[in-house]
């Protein structure tokens, strides 16, 4: 079969969401080699930084798409949009990002307030997806602490699932639904983990991971640069405390993704309330939870314990290993 270049969105009109599409391959990959292309000093990085974001060698989103072709009866989009990676920190051989400073975290969540503020002026994408995938047994190849950005012309469909709820909700009662539900978990505490000045981090009731953890900042806000210096600092606070004890659970550091939820790039939102969510994924140690049949082929999550427990064990451990 003739290669043929494609890179573009198709339309799931069965599920009613877009699928990014691409065999383009880069040239010069990004792998492990004898030297880490993350690292000082790599022909990509130079010297001289505490936090670098790069274009992605294999972007599934591209400033200049290859147009789709025309179907008689599928809908296609072109794949315009921008991949980054983030370069955390200089530091090659730390295990994860717990393991550098409150200060060193706050570097890298304001140098993705300020990659963000620079995305809004783009009339062509409509939203600004932050995450990180930890741990070999999720694929991740290249060790040096790293994330990534996606700034896509659609609104994944997770996030629009939210918007959709809480929009109902707030039509509803005249309220945010996440207030609601920080609220709950302030008074409640069984399955907060950590509370800072101004976030909250806890399990969800309604967990769909073993160690899942949502950290909420406690004024209603949507998007990251909305927060002002001392609120990002504590949100680094947070963010440290709640994976220092998602990777002191069990004896081995465990696998987990991160992701920083916010409303779109443009338009207003006011019933919507940002937050992080993390998906710690050790049932038990070693023991990777899939999501295999039921959830990936019914679409709903089974939880083979309580939230309620997983927080106890999580926040001894928080209290106990994570502190300053
Ligand atoms: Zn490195
Ligand atoms: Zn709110
Ligand atoms: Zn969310």
């Amino acid at each position: 079969m003739e290669h043929k270049k494609v890179q573009e969105l198709r339309w799931d009109p069965v599920l009613g969401e877009w699928v990014m599409v691409s065999n383009i391959r880069d040239l010069r990959p990004w792998q492990p080699q004898s030297f880490c292309p993350f690292c000082p000093g790599a022909p990509e990085t130079g010297v001289g930084w505490d936090v670098l974001i790069l274009k992605n060698r294999f972007p599934m989103l591209s400033e200049e798409p290859i147009l789709p072709e025309k179907h008689e009866f599928y809908s296609t989009a072109p794949s315009y949009g921008k991949c980054y990676v983030v370069i955390e920190t200089p530091k090659h051989d730390i295990d994860d990002i717990s393991d550098l400073s409150t200060a060193e975290i706050y570097r890298v969540l304001e140098s993705i307030k300020k990659k963000q503020e620079e995305e809004m002026v783009d009339p062509k994408v409509v939203y600004f997806l932050f995450f990180r995938n930890k741990g070999k047994e999720i694929g991740v190849s290249l060790t040096h602490p790293h994330s990534q950005i996606y700034v896509t012309p659609f609104i994944p469909s997770k996030i629009l699932r939210e918007l959709i709820n809480s929009n109902k909700y707030y039509s509803k009662k005249r309220r945010c639904l996440f207030c609601d539900i920080i609220n709950v978990e302030r008074n409640g505490k069984e399955r907060t983990v950590a509370i800072t000045d101004h976030w909250i981090a806890f399990l969800p009731f309604y967990a769909h991971w073993p160690f899942e953890v949502h950290i909420y900042p406690l004024t209603h806000v949507q998007v990251l640069p909305q927060l002002n210096s001392e609120v990002i600092e504590d949100m680094a606070r947070i963010v440290r405390k709640v994976l220092c004890g998602i990777k002191k659970v069990f004896e081995k550091p465990m696998p987990y993704m991160m992701t920083l939820h916010q409303a779109p790039l443009r338009g207003t939102y006011k019933f919507y309330h940002m937050h992080i969510e993390i998906y710690g994924i050790y049932r038990v140690v070693g023991k990777l939870k899939y999501a295999a049949g039921m959830e990936t082929g019914g679409g709903n999550f089974t939880y083979d314990s309580t939230p309620e427990e997983a927080a106890h064990i999580l926040r001894n451990i928080i209290d106990t290993k994570c502190e300053e």
